[in-house]
């Protein structure tokens, strides 16, 4: 179905179909804050539908249904298929991490009698957006005995929040003659966390009494939080939005969309011919790098794991179980915003509810850094959407030079494996609250199930 809206003609089944699967959306969205917290939601929702921990294998065979986790921040899930693996895996690749703001490691200070934490943003932010909105605070604290200190304190009604202050209109001329890149500075994005001085201590009696709070609730001192990794998301959970329901709004949905939706559909997935996959990768939004991001060599190892469990240790099937394999690089896409037509090219952009959305190519100028996808492989997808009535649209992020953006898409095409960007488009991406289409997701879903199938 190519380029059709997803609620013409639809029926009474459909429509129903597509609300229920959305609030499973919504509370993985409202739990999963974090890619530490996203990790977690996967791995509960995974051992309930059958799936087991690498290690807990002896040996793997057709229908085996595996996970790896690395560092608590990235996420691996397999279903061993009944061909060999050398002969290629259906990969569906999301990301879990989102635009926010990071703590630094020392951050808590006092200034004229009120505790500010500073923070360091992580991703693209129009740092405007993060001023006077309630938020809240999700990490771990490693104290030096190596104990891990989970941290959550802003999403429960009974729970403060935290926030950054902003000039009142009355006295911002000077502030709202600057451009929106620049008026809230990054080093200005500093978080209010108390204001009541600490009884009979004199000096940052107020930084004092924070610190004590801390100590009482979580055990940790001031020099813990630099072992700590903090993060500074919107508080409050996913919503439905606008007065029909029909699209959901949420922080982190840039990738937590396509994350759950590649999810639900390998937990589904009972014993497929090809061996499925999907992964859930970290610091997407930073280029990919790091140890739990997609250019580490975290998901090489695991194949080379699975490949020795079914008792093959030659490189070459490493080798070729990569280079035959295919996969969704599954991440959102812009959607056309009526208010903002000109930044896209209406005959080559994403709309929301006409479904998942293929790019070809992602990039900035001359497709700049792009995998453009061969049409082979396209071809190959048309004809698997047409065959299960799978509503899909293809796009461009944006006009050629409005700007551009990138994916993990290349990353994987390295394997010289057969790469397209799947996903879903959003409103409003990277702001505290993101915009997508229940329609959307629910297609974006059927259309990753009906790949790893
Ligand atoms: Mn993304
Ligand atoms: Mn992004």
């Amino acid at each position: 179905m190519y380029q059709k809206n997803v609620w013409e003609g639809i029926s009474e089944e459909k429509k129903q179909a597509i609300f229920a699967f959305n609030e499973g959306y919504k509370a993985f969205l409202s739990a999963a804050k974090t890619e530490r917290l996203a990790v977690k939601e996967s791995e509960k929702l995974a051992k309930k539908a059958g799936f087991k921990r690498f290690d807990e294998y002896k040996k793997l065979a057709a229908g085996d249904k595996v996970y790896f986790i690395n560092r608590d921040k990235n996420i691996i899930l397999y279903i061993i298929g009944k061909k060999p693996l050398e002969e290629g895996m259906n990969v569906l690749g999301a990301h879990i991490d989102s635009p926010r703001l990071d703590l630094k490691q020392n951050p808590l200070y006092e200034c004229k009698g009120m505790a500010f934490m500073d923070t360091h943003y992580y991703g693209g932010v129009k740092k405007y957006q993060y001023v006077t909105l309630p938020l809240a605070l999700h990490g771990v604290v490693y104290k030096k005995d190596g104990t891990k200190v989970e941290i959550a304190v802003g999403e429960n009604d009974d729970e403060p929040v935290l926030g950054i202050n902003d000039l009142l209109p009355h006295l911002a001329q000077e502030q709202m003659k600057g451009n929106a890149a620049t008026f809230i500075e990054g080093e200005k994005l500093d978080l209010t966390v108390g204001s009541i001085p600490m009884e009979g201590d004199e000096k940052e009696a107020v930084k004092a009494n924070v610190l004590k709070i801390l100590t009482d609730k979580y055990g940790i001192d001031e020099e813990d939080l630099v072992s700590a990794e903090i993060e500074v998301v919107p508080a409050g959970k996913a919503r439905d939005f606008g007065l029909d329901r029909s699209m959901v709004m949420s922080y982190g949905q840039d990738d937590r969309v396509c994350a759950y939706a590649s999810l639900i559909a390998i937990l589904e997935t009972e014993a497929p011919e090809y061996t499925a996959c999907c992964e859930l990768v970290d610091k997407e939004e930073i280029g990919s790098v790091g140890a739990t991001g997609a250019h580490s060599v975290f998901f090489e190892n695991t194949v080379a794991e699975l490949l020795n469990k079914m008792g093959r240790t030659d490189y070459i099937a490493l080798k070729r179980a990569m280079e035959n394999s295919k996969m969704l690089s599954s991440d959102v896409s812009a959607a056309l915003d009526p208010l903002y037509p000109s930044v896209s090219d209406e005959n080559n952009c994403a709309k929301i509810n006409y479904g998942v959305v293929f790019n070809k190519y992602t990039g900035a100028r001359g497709k700049s850094g792009a995998n453009d996808a061969m049409p082979e492989f396209i071809a190959y997808l048309r004809k698997l959407l047409d065959d299960e009535d799978i509503y899909f649209q293809t796009g461009e992020l944006g006009k050629v030079d409005a700007g551009g953006g990138g994916t993990i898409a290349y990353i994987l095409a390295k394997y010289n494996m057969s790469v397209i960007d799947a996903g879903v488009p959003v409103l409003s991406m990277h702001a505290p609250w993101e915009v997508t289409a229940k329609a959307d997701v629910y297609e974006a879903y059927r259309c990753y199930k009906a790949f790893v199938k």
